[in-house]
C-alpha cells in the first residue's frame, strides 16, 4: 500500500500551504472525500484529514477515482512554488535578497483561519494571495489569536450573542518557528510592566510567508498570556500591548529569523511601532546616530491609511506609550518629550495622546488611502500635519483596493469565462483586454449561472437558518419555514458588512410601509438577505440588528427578509456569489473603499450603491446603480433622508423595472448587460494583482531603492 500512503501525504502537503483556498479543484477533491465532514469541520483541511481515519482516506479516494487528481493537484503546487516566471522576478528582483515586510493587525485568508474581523483583513489576505500570485517576495506579520473574532448568534429577542472558542493549534494550518536548536523561537520585549515574551508560527500562502505572534507562554504574566487572546477585543492597554507585539515584535521577529526587510508596508497605524524598533535596532547595530537612521527608515517605510472615520485611529496617552516603549525610547535615546512628540499632531502639545496614524505618517516616505476618493479626504484630514503646505499638497496618495479573482470568483462563473473567454486566470485576469472577451458570452448561459449560484444561496441560507432556530430551541414548525424562506425567482438584494454606524444598515428599513409596497408589487417580487457583527461594545449596532431581527420575524415580511448569523468569508462568500444585487449606502465619504461590492462584480452581481470609496470611482452610469449623486451634506440627517429617498427611488424605478424586463426567451436582456458591462470595466481595475503591482511599483520598489548603506543585514 505504498503507493496509497503516498496521496495521504499529498493530501497533507495540500492542507499545509494555503494555496489551496484559491483552487476550486483542490477545494473540489476534499468535499469529495467526505462532504458531510467537509461541512462540519468549517472547510478546514487541517481538521479534515486529522478526523479522517487514513484506512478510510484510502478506501475513499481508490473508490472515487480521485488518485490522480490529488497527483495532479500536487503536481501543480509544487510547480506554482518553484515557478520563476513571474510578474515579480521581471519587475520587482531587487525585492529577491531583500523581501518586503508587511505588517498587519488582522489577516483574512479563509473562514478556517479566524484571525480577521472585516474588510481590512480580507484585504490583506487578498494582498498576500496576490503577491504570492505575482512572485513579489513578501513576508507578512500579524498576530495569532486563539480566540480570534466572535462567533455571532442572535437570542429570541434579536440580540446579539458573542461567543468566544479557543482554536486548536494542532487544527490550523500553522508551523511553529524554531530555531537552529529545534526548539521554538522566542522574542521579547521588556516594558515597565514586565517582559513581554511571544513564539512564532508560520502560515505558508502560496510563495508568500506569514509569521504569527502568540502570546501565549508560561513565561509571561497572566495578563500577558491572554494578550493574544482576541482581535479587538480589550481596552486601550490590550490594545496598545497588541501593536507593541505587531510592530515591535515583529521587527525582532524578522531580525530572529534573518530576515533583512526592503521595505515596511504598514497596512494601518496599528503596526507603526516597528519603525520605532527599526530605528532601535539599527542604531544599536551600526552606532549612528538617531536622525540619520531615523532618515534611512523613513526611507524604506510606506503606510496605508484605511479609514476618515476618528475612532478609526488608535490614539493612547503617553504614560501608556511610555509603559510599554520605555526601553525603545532609551535605545533611541530620545527624551520622553521627543518620543511623544512622535506621535503628535503638535509636537510640543503636552496634551495630544499619541497618534499611531501620525507616528506612521512622520515615519514612512510614502503614504495612501484606499480610492481616489479617501485620497482626497484623507489629505484633508491630515494637513495640518503639514504646516502650511495646501491641501492638495499633502504627501498622501492613493491605490484604490482590489480584490483576489480567484478566492471570489464563484467555480461556476470561472468555468463559464474559460468556456467563452478562454481566460488563463493566473495570467490574464488582470489586462483589460481580457474581458473585452465577456461580450461573446451567450446570454442565457451567463443568466443561468447566476440562477444557479442563487438557489445554492437559497439553500445555504435556508440550511443555516433551520440551524439557528435549532439553536434557539424554536419548535420543529419554525425549522421547517426556515426551509421555505427566500423565492429562486424573486430580485434578490444582499447587504452585509459590520454593523458600524456610518455604515447605515438600516437605511432601507426606515419605513416599513414603503418597503412593504416595494417588496410585493405585482408580479415583481424583491427581497432582501442581510449579515454582519456589531462590534461587542457597540450598543447601537446591536439595536440595529434586533431592528432587523424583529422585522424578519414580522408576517409581512416573513422569508422576505432574512438575516444570517456570524458574517465570515464562507457566508461573504455565499453571498456576493448569489445575490442579483449588493447594496452599499454608507455615509459618504465615510467608506475609504469597501470591497465586498468588487467581489459582487467578479460574479455579475450588481452593484447598488452611494457613490463613495471604490463605487465612486468605479460607477459610469451603465455598470450598475448608485445611489445619490455623490453628494455629501454637513447636516447626517439631511444626508441620510436624501440617500434614503434616492435609494426608494432609484429601486422602484430603475432596479425593479430592469430585471423584471424580460424578452420573448424569458432574460432579462438590459440587466444582462449592466452585467456585462460589470465585467468589462471593473474585473480587471478593482483586482488585488493590479492593486499589488501598483504597490510594488509606487511604493515598494522606490522603498527598497531608497536606503543609503548604513542599512545592515542582519
Ligand atoms: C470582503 C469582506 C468585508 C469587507 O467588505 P466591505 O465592503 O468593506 O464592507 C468584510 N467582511 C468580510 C467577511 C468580507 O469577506
Amino acid at each position: 500500500m505504498v503507493g496509497q500512503t503516498h496521496i495521504v501525504d499529498k493530501l497533507r502537503e495540500l492542507a499545509r500551504n494555503l494555496w489551496w483556498v484559491w483552487q476550486p479543484n483542490v477545494i473540489a477533491l476534499f468535499r469529495e472525500l467526505d462532504p458531510i465532514l467537509w461541512r462540519e469541520v468549517d472547510h478546514n483541511p487541517v481538521e479534515f484529514l486529522k478526523r479522517l481515519p487514513q484506512d478510510q482516506l484510502e478506501k475513499r479516494s481508490a473508490e472515487m477515482a480521485l488518485d490522480s487528481r490529488i497527483d495532479y493537484a500536487f503536481r501543480r503546487q509544487s510547480e506554482y512554488l518553484k515557478d520563476t516566471s513571474s510578474w515579480g522576478a521581471v519587475h520587482a528582483s531587487i525585492l529577491r535578497a531583500r523581501p518586503v515586510a508587511y505588517f498587519s493587525m488582522e489577516f483574512g485568508l479563509h473562514e478556517s483561519l479566524p484571525i480577521y474581523s472585516g474588510g481590512l483583513g480580507v484585504l490583506a489576505g487578498d494582498h498576500l494571495k496576490s503577491a504570492s500570485d505575482l512572485g513579489i517576495p513578501l513576508i507578512a506579520i500579524g498576530i495569532l489569536y486563539a480566540q480570534g473574532y466572535f462567533r455571532q448568534s442572535l437570542d429570541k429577542d434579536g440580540w446579539q450573542q458573542e461567543s468566544y472558542l479557543n482554536s486548536d493549534l494542532d487544527m490550523l494550518p500553522i508551523e511553529a518557528v524554531t530555531g537552529p536548536d529545534g526548539q521554538p523561537l522566542k522574542i521579547s520585549i521588556d516594558t515597565a510592566s514586565g517582559t513581554l515574551h511571544a513564539r512564532i508560527w508560520r502560515v505558508e500562502v502560496g510563495r508568500t510567508t506569514l509569521l504569527l505572534l502568540d502570546s501565549n507562554l508560561p513565561e509571561n504574566s497572566e495578563t500577558d498570556r491572554a494578550l493574544t487572546a482576541r482581535l479587538y477585543g480589550g481596552d486601550a492597554r490590550v490594545r496598545i500591548r497588541q501593536e507593541l507585539l505587531l510592530g515591535v515584535g515583529g521587527v525582532r521577529a524578522l531580525k530572529a529569523l534573518g530576515i533583512t526587510p526592503s521595505a515596511l508596508h504598514l497596512n494601518e497605524g496599528h503596526s507603526a511601532f516597528a519603525t520605532l524598533e527599526m530605528i532601535r535596532s539599527v542604531m544599536e547595530f551600526t552606532g549612528l546616530p538617531f536622525g540619520e537612521v531615523m532618515h534611512d527608515v523613513i526611507g524604506m517605510t510606506v503606510f496605508t491609511t484605511h479609514t476618515p472615520v476618528a475612532a478609526g485611529h488608535d490614539r493612547f496617552p503617553s504614560e501608556l506609550v511610555e509603559e510599554n516603549l520605555c526601553k525603545v525610547r532609551e535605545g533611541m535615546h530620545l527624551s520622553y518629550d521627543d518620543f511623544m512628540g512622535l506621535g503628535r499632531v503638535n509636537t510640543h502639545d503636552h496634551h495630544e495622546p499619541f497618534c499611531m496614524t501620525v507616528l506612521a505618517l512622520k515615519l514612512s516616505r510614502y503614504a495612501n488611502g484606499v480610492s481616489s476618493l479617501h485620497g482626497v479626504v484623507s489629505r484633508r484630514m491630515w494637513q495640518p500635519l503639514f504646516g502650511n503646505v495646501p491641501e492638495e499638497n499633502v504627501p498622501i496618495g492613493h491605490i484604490t483596493n482590489g480584490v483576489h479573482v480567484e478566492t471570489w470568483l464563484a467555480p461556476q462563473m470561472a468555468l463559464l469565462l474559460d468556456r467563452h473567454m478562454g481566460v488563463n486566470w493566473s495570467v490574464r485576469q488582470r489586462h483589460p483586454e481580457t474581458w473585452e472577451g465577456i461580450d461573446t458570452v451567450d446570454d442565457a448561459e451567463l443568466w443561468e449561472t447566476q440562477q444557479v449560484l442563487k438557489a445554492r444561496l437559497i439553500n445555504f441560507v435556508r440550511n443555516r437558518m433551520a440551524a439557528q432556530a435549532q439553536r434557539r430551541g424554536e419548535p420543529e414548525s419554525a425549522r421547517n419555514q426556515a426551509m421555505g424562506v427566500l423565492d429562486p425567482n424573486a430580485l434578490t438584494i444582499g447587504f452585509a458588512r459590520r454593523f458600524a454606524t456610518y455604515k447605515r444598515a438600516g437605511l432601507v428599513l426606515q419605513d416599513v410601509e414603503r418597503l412593504a409596497e416595494l417588496l410585493d408589487a405585482a408580479g415583481k417580487p424583491v427581497q432582501f438577505v442581510f449579515a454582519g457583527k456589531a462590534h461587542p461594545e457597540d450598543r447601537y449596532g446591536k439595536e440595529l440588528i434586533q431592528g432587523i431581527a424583529r422585522i424578519t420575524r414580522k408576517p409581512e415580511f416573513f422569508g422576505k427578509i432574512v438575516f444570517v448569523e456570524d458574517y465570515d468569508m464562507n457566508v461573504a462568500r455565499s453571498l456576493v456569489q448569489g445575490v442579483d444585487v449588493w447594496m452599499n449606502n454608507p455615509r459618504r465619504p465615510q467608506e475609504a473603499s469597501g470591497t465586498s461590492g468588487q467581489k459582487a462584480v467578479l460574479n455579475g452581481t450588481l452593484n447598488f450603491s452611494v457613490l463613495d470609496g471604490w463605487w465612486a470611482e468605479a460607477y459610469d452610469g451603465t455598470n450598475g446603480f448608485a445611489i445619490g449623486s455623490g453628494w455629501t451634506h454637513a447636516e447626517p440627517a439631511v444626508q441620510d433622508k436624501r440617500d434614503y429617498e434616492s435609494l426608494i427611488e432609484t429601486l422602484a424605478n430603475q432596479v425593479v423595472p430592469l430585471y423584471y424586463d424580460r424578452d420573448a426567451s424569458g432574460l432579462p436582456r438590459g440587466w444582462i448587460q449592466r452585467q456585462k458591462n460589470g465585467f468589462r470595466t471593473m474585473a480587471w481595475r478593482f483586482n488585488a494583482d493590479r492593486m499589488v503591482m501598483d504597490y510594488a511599483q509606487r511604493s515598494y520598489l522606490p522603498a527598497a531603492g531608497g536606503q543609503s548603506c548604513s542599512m545592515p543585514r542582519w
